[in-house]
């Protein structure tokens, strides 16, 4: 019997259930339907690079654009299919999209049969007391702990597959001219067996410190799992176990681990609240922000895009983003703060820019963040806590090791100077080749007066009645 697979976000052969139970049957047909709008443009350079490890691991790959519903149904009949498969997705368009397929295949006597293999639990199975879905992290997360762990993972199928190798260049993911994707190769390792070395480098090198390394961008301590785990190159059970038995090896690496296992949670957290929530991406989940006096700049929305804002930590994660497709969690915080606080626009403008830029851009991930940051979304970071983005790289990147990597033109400051150089005398300045508005740009804001009219913007939502 032929059974016809269809992969999405879960570009790997273990521990793939929908795989699992076609290879049980007989032959498989593996089938991706490129969505086009589901992709931001640096992660279409990532799943260009996914779908060739996927194909060539598989042994083959349907590739087709379009309609899902009309790619499968062409396939079925082309291919003598009996039952289709597939692992779900818990996004709005997503959901739609299934629940279409399975009714019209139901209608047409073709079995269609979906899985869960993309979380560590499904986002209906974990509930408050009274039966609804969480709204704050720590009660949600004890909630999975105290669940029944997830299921061991699934070793790789064997199976035959009929389908032909994939050409994966002729969906044009790969950008050309400029080719602003230049320095991602020599960085990432897209696919499968690109996802679990990574796993490994980390658990063995990296984990211990995570917990409080976890916050420095100048420090190797976080994993760089995001985009296999946003493209299910690797699945979060897998992680989960994983991370145990190396507990259980390791047992000096426990808190590490458990807050590892927790950012890992966050994830199952972003999910969770998107499913129960599809507005989630487009609206405040907390309405009383709908009156916030938001402004337009585009000026200043583009020096912050660009890393010209003259705040050398924000510049510098914007830069990293630019040529990496990545920032470290800490300076995505602070960065996301400054858009929305320092320079008040709405952070639908920073989730876009994201979206379009992160090789991780995950639409559940990213709007629960960004509201986060906002203080508009759920277990929302409250909106009076601006972060200060001189002491912030005080902190957190105090040798200026991070700065000094993306912003290469303040390298001659000395530290007391480099988080602020605008605070530098004109002599310090001279001696390190620096001219602000020159070589680097002034503050585009000052930071006193942005955090004052920004807590005034904030009194409109507070006296605000929903
Ligand atoms: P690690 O610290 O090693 O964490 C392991 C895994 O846990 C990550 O790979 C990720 O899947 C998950 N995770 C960690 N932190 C979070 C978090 N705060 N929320 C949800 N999941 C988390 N993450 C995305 O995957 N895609 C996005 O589009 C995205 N947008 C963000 C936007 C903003 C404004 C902010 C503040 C955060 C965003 N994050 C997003 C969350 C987080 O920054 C990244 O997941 C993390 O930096 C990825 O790096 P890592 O794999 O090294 O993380």
């Amino acid at each position: 019997m032929r059974s016809l697979v269809l992969f999405r976000l879960d570009l790997r052969v273990a521990d793939n259930p929908a795989l699992t139970a076609a290879a049980a049957r007989g032959d498989v047909l593996p089938v991706f339907v490129y969505e086009p709008d589901s992709y931001g443009s640096a992660a279409k350079w990532w799943l260009h690079h996914s779908l060739t490890a996927l194909s060539q691991d598989l042994g083959g790959l349907v590739l087709h654009s379009g309609d899902t519903l009309t790619v499968v149904q062409s396939l079925v009949a082309d291919h003598d299919i009996s039952a289709v498969y597939w692992n779900r997705r818990y996004d709005p368009a997503g959901i739609a999209s299934d629940t279409r397929l399975k009714s019209a295949l139901g209608e047409t006597g073709i079995e269609a049969t979906s899985f869960p293999g993309n979380l560590l639990f499904e986002p209906w199975q974990i509930k408050t007391g009274s039966g609804g879905p969480f709204r704050v992290f720590s009660p949600f997360w004890r909630a999975c702990q105290r669940h029944d762990p997830p299921a061991l993972p699934l070793t790789r199928p064997e199976f035959s597959n009929i389908a032909p190798p994939a050409d994966v260049a002729a969906l044009g993911l790969l950008p050309s001219q400029p080719d602003w994707a230049a320095g991602f190769g020599p960085l990432w390792s897209p696919g499968e067996a690109g996802a679990t070395e990574r796993l490994d480098d980390f658990l063995n090198t990296d984990l211990t410190g995570y917990k409080t390394g976890r916050d420095r961008p100048d420090q190797n301590h976080v994993s760089r799992l995001s985009p296999h785990l946003h493209f299910g190159e690797i699945s979060p059970r897998q992680i989960w176990h994983r991370t145990q038995h190396h507990c259980a090896l390791r047992s000096g690496d426990q808190q590490d681990a458990e807050k590892f296992l927790s950012e890992v949670g966050w994830r199952e957290f972003s999910h969770h609240l998107l499913f129960h929530t599809p507005s989630l991406p487009d609206e405040n989940l907390n309405r009383k922000f709908d009156v916030y006096p938001w402004m337009d700049n585009a000026d200043q929305l583009r020096a912050w895009q660009t890393g010209q804002t003259g705040y050398p930590l924000v510049d510098a994660g914007l830069r990293e983003l630019w040529h990496t497709g990545y920032m470290h969690n800490r300076v995505r915080m602070v960065v996301a703060s400054f858009l929305i606080k320092h320079l008040r626009q709405h952070w639908r403008h920073g989730m876009e820019w994201f979206w379009d830029t992160l090789l991780d851009a995950d639409l559940a991930n990213n709007a629960a963040s960004w509201q986060w940051v906002a203080g508009s979304g759920a277990d929302a970071a409250p909106y009076f806590r601006i972060f200060n983005p001189t002491t912030q790289a005080q902190k957190f990147d105090p040798n200026g090791d991070y700065i000094r990597t993306w912003c290469p033109e303040l390298a001659a400051l000395p530290n007391k100077w480099l988080h602020a150089p605008f605070e530098a005398p004109a002599s310090v300045l001279s001696a390190a080749g620096v001219t602000l508005g020159g070589s680097y740009p002034a503050p585009i804001v000052d930071h006193k007066a942005a955090r004052e009219a920004a807590l005034a913007g904030y009194d409109a939502v507070k006296s605000h009645a929903v």
